[in-house]
């Protein structure tokens, strides 16, 4: 397939690791755009701006990039899993460079992965998020203002123009015939259609047979029919739901979306592979949180009916559970919460090692913020997950 852009060196193109075994596969071969930003990796926190970046910032951010050959402290999420025995995303890609693209004619180095995240279109104020990612968050926290719905109108035209601009930059600066893995973030991907625009790009550099895309969806959305078509054609394709709990809590940590909605989603989902999309692979994406950890059983049962029929290897590598990081996160479970979470998952020591040592300062965050947004949204965490309100009363 005939190509316009230079093969090889590409802008982000790093070459770290001269040494034969890179430090990182994310580093030398995955370009994220995060909003405005780049890095290799989600969970590295040294970023680069591309709005402020001048060319001396880009070069040196590149530079740094290619030289890191052991942990730098940018890399702390993933060596403290490596410190507590868990596989960090470093290791998990160590073991499975498929997931960033990488073929036996893959050059290290050459950019053949993607992971966009570039639309910020959602339709979800999930607890655990925050306006840097939702359209609906930035809404939810203008609170009721007297022009709120041109205000609203602004924040979806804004960010509909600033995604465009973000898509071309990215169709600038990677050498697209390369990129054999896609990832599409949000937002919500199916709430718009640049993961549509992406895959229609590809197509113009090479055969959409050639490459591999995973969504992770809140799963409220279904795939029009033109979606369908392009998803026929791909090597691959995994959708990942983000679920963590189901019926009222889920509506309380992924507010506004409704769970009986998703629930019948996600089973649409699986009707298509055994009708239109017999290739499709799923995965889920769960954040254990304080408050659903003691019912995350409930979910597990879901889950295990909602696929039922699918040949599913066993979990966890159906279930990618984390621990949750932001203002919610493991530890803010309460220590006799902790006791009981032990004893009634003795069988699942990969979902007990997601609690982190108690933090008293990040417990009284945690809660301040729970009942802040009680107030704003009409919930009651206390009413959603009673079993364990009492583990929370905690005088500290
Ligand atoms: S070591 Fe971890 S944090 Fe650092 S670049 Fe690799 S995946 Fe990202």
């Amino acid at each position: 397939m005939p190509t316009e852009r230079p093969v090889g060196v590409t802008p982000f193109q790093t070459w770290s690791n001269t040494l034969n075994k890179p430090f990182c596969l994310y580093i030398t071969n995955q370009a994220r755009f995060s909003a405005d930003t780049y890095a290799p990796c989600c969970w590295i926190t040294r970023r680069l701006n591309l709005i402020t970046a001048t060319q001396q910032e880009t070069n040196e951010y590149k530079n740094w990039l290619s030289n890191i050959n052991d942990w730098v402290p940018e890399c702390n999420f993933c060596q403290e899993k490596e410190l507590r025995n868990i596989d960090s995303p470093r290791i998990e890609i160590e073991k499975n460079p498929t997931k960033v693209g990488i073929t036996n004619e893959s050059d290290i180095g050459s950019i053949t992965s993607l992971d966009l995240q570039i639309d910020l279109s959602c339709n979800a104020a999930c607890l655990m998020c925050s306006s840097y990612n939702s359209t609906t968050w930035k809404k939810y926290e203008l609170g009721s203002i007297d022009n709120k719905s041109q205000v609203n109108k602004n924040i979806d035209s804004e960010n509909t123009y600033r995604t465009q601009q973000r898509l071309k930059n990215v169709f600038a600066s990677i050498a697209l015939d390369r990129v054999n893995h896609i990832m599409f973030l949000g937002g919500e991907p199916l709430d718009s259609d640049i993961h549509k625009q992406t895959l229609l790009e590809i197509q113009k550099h090479k055969p959409l047979s050639t490459v591999e895309v995973r969504y992770t969806t809140n799963g409220s959305r279904l795939p029009d029919a033109e979606t369908v078509e392009l998803w026929k054609q791909l090597k691959s394709l995994t959708v990942i739901f983000s679920l963590d709990g189901t019926e009222q809590h889920f509506n309380y940590l992924r507010w506004p979306l409704q769970w009986h909605q998703v629930d019948h989603n996600v089973r649409q989902f699986v009707k298509l592979k055994s009708s239109d999309l017999p290739g499709i692979n799923f995965g889920i994406s769960s954040a254990i949180s304080p408050f659903n950890i003691f019912y995350y059983d409930h979910y597990l049962d879901w889950e295990a009916d909602a696929f039922r029929q699918l040949p599913y290897p066993k979990r966890p590598r159906f279930s990618t559970a984390f621990d949750a990081t932001g203002v919610i996160n493991t530890a803010c479970i309460p220590p006799d919460l902790m006791t009981v979470i032990q004893e009634k998952y003795q069988d699942r020591p990969w979902l007990v090692n997601r609690m982190r040592p108690f933090d008293p300062a990040r417990y009284t965050k945690f809660m301040q913020y729970v009942e802040q947004h009680d107030q704003l949204r009409g919930t009651n965490w206390r009413e959603t997950f009673p079993e364990v309100v009492r583990y929370f009363d905690l005088d500290i």
